[in-house]
């Protein structure tokens, strides 16, 4: 009997929905070679550069994906942007499968008049700025002394913890330096944080309210009500979730030194207003208009799904139902469901993409020919330029070993520069 090919599969992507994804079809189908491409040249997408910097027991995931690297049962293949380096036509050409895991990364528009002015600026940024992304500048764009943030959800949050924070409270962090001391040398006096949902239903995690509740900074009020009674009638994350933004503002809270910060509930975004920059936001709810000043404002309302979907070139538009876009070409994770959902729903994604991939491979559907290659069935060029996993060891190393005092790594800003690092081209790098 002739050895029956080899199954090659591209994903493309290295965030969780990627490396979940790689888990499920080493798991399904062991004999596969599996690559997984990203555009940057570190792996593991929105872990390093979404996730807070503070919040490195989340950050930790990355043990388990490491793990598929290890083993060598998967390549990684970084500094390799698909629809720039290589086409996807290029790719299916040469894998049995290829899968879209490139996640959505641009930030939802508060699409009301004013939005586009100066100092009103998307989560998605901030949050790569305090990541140190390559794609953004080190500084932080002037946020000044009251800050408007809008949007009451988890990463709305993280953006209130990052600006109530001391920079001494940043210990064992990656936070990016440069826009930590910029921020802590002329920080918010006054914050208000506002959602369109009542407090029950606003989406924040109760376990992150606690955490703000438990750190020694800042001061909270609000002049909303939360909830007289936050046991009627509410699930058991909507009534934590009262609870612990009840005992945020309750006055047997300490008033800690920081910023004050109001709490704003029911309230809905009309207009930005200002000449040159934002200098106000107006919000409406049943009894009218509340105009709140605003130095910056700071947009935590999800990302966009009207792009254009980069690597296809179509228009995007989510699915919950199935990850095939034909057979032997597939997607998964924020790019098959649209930008919602944390970590472990990446998980489950993943999982029923491949069943999907496999079922194709059952039924015929994907029907592996020894003419397909995989990755070295790629161009010389791009197979020299692929930074590898051991190459991303190596900055890894480097970015750990070169951690300021109390900081767990000091994350590389340049592409260019984390590229030569990585593949031996640089011994250090200076800002
Ligand atoms: C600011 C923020 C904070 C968050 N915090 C948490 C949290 O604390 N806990 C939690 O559970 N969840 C959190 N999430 C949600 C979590 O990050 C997502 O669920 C998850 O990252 C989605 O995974 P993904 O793989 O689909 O996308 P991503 O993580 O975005 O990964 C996509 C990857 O594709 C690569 N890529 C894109 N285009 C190309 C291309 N053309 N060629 C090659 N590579 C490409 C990108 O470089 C990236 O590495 C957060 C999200 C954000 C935005």
């Amino acid at each position: 009997m002739p050895t029956p090919p080899t199954l090659h599969v591209a994903i493309i992507g290295s965030g969780p929905a990627g490396c979940y994804l790689a888990q499920s079809l080493l798991r399904a189908l062991p004999g596969a070679t599996l690559t997984l491409f990203d555009r940057l040249v570190s792996p593991f997408g929105l872990i390093r550069y979404g996730i807070a910097a503070d919040h490195q027991h989340t950050k930790a995931i990355t043990r388990q994906f490491e793990r598929l690297f290890q083993s060598g049962a998967v390549r990684f293949a970084g500094d390799i942007e698909v629809g720039r380096d290589v086409s996807l036509e290029e790719l299916r050409a040469q894998f049995d499968a290829v899968v879209l895991a490139t996640g959505l990364s641009a930030d939802r528009s508060l699409g009301v008049p004013g939005s586009e002015l100066t100092g009103v600026v998307g989560s998605g940024e901030v949050t790569r700025i305090l990541n140190a992304h390559p794609d953004e500048p080190a500084q932080l764009p002037e946020l000044g002394s009251d800050i408007v943030i809008v949007g009451a959800g988890n990463v709305a949050l993280d953006l209130l913890r990052f600006l109530v924070k001391s920079a001494d409270d940043f210990t064992d962090s990656d936070v990016a330096e440069i826009a930590l001391h910029e921020y802590a040398s002329a920080p918010a006096s006054r914050i208000t944080l506002v959602s369109r949902s009542s407090a029950a239903s606003s989406k924040g995690d109760p376990q992150m309210i606690k955490e703000l509740a438990a750190l020694e900074r800042a001061s909270y009020a609000t002049p909303d009500p939360v909830s007289p009674d936050p046991t009627t009638g509410l699930d058991r994350t909507a009534t934590s979730r009262v609870v612990a933004i009840g005992e945020l503002v309750s006055p047997l809270r300490p008033q800690h030194p920081g910023p004050r910060v109001t709490l704003r509930f029911g309230l809905t975004p009309q207009r930005v207003l200002g000449s040159d920059r934002v200098e106000a936001v107006e919000f409406s709810d049943e009894r009218g208009t509340v105009t709140v000043p605003a130095t910056a404002v700071l947009t935590a309302i999800g990302f966009d799904e009207s792009v254009t979907e980069g690597v296809t070139g179509t228009a995007f538009s989510p699915s919950s139902d199935t990850g095939r876009v034909a057979p032997g070409l597939y997607r998964t994770g924020w790019a098959k469901r649209g930008p919602r959902g944390a970590i472990p729903e990446n998980r489950a994604c993943a999982k029923s993409v491949a069943e999907e991939l496999v079922a194709d491979l059952d039924s015929g559907a994907i029907d592996p020919t020894s003419t397909k290659l995989g990755f070295d069935g790629l161009s010389q060029q791009l197979r020299d330029r692929a930074i590898s996993y051991a190459e991303w060891l190596v900055l890894d190393a480097h970015e750990r070993e070169q951690a300021p005092a109390h900081r767990v790594r000091r994350k590389l800003p340049n592409h260019t520069h984390m590229a030569n690092i990585a593949r031996g081209l640089a011994a250090t790098y200076s800002a």
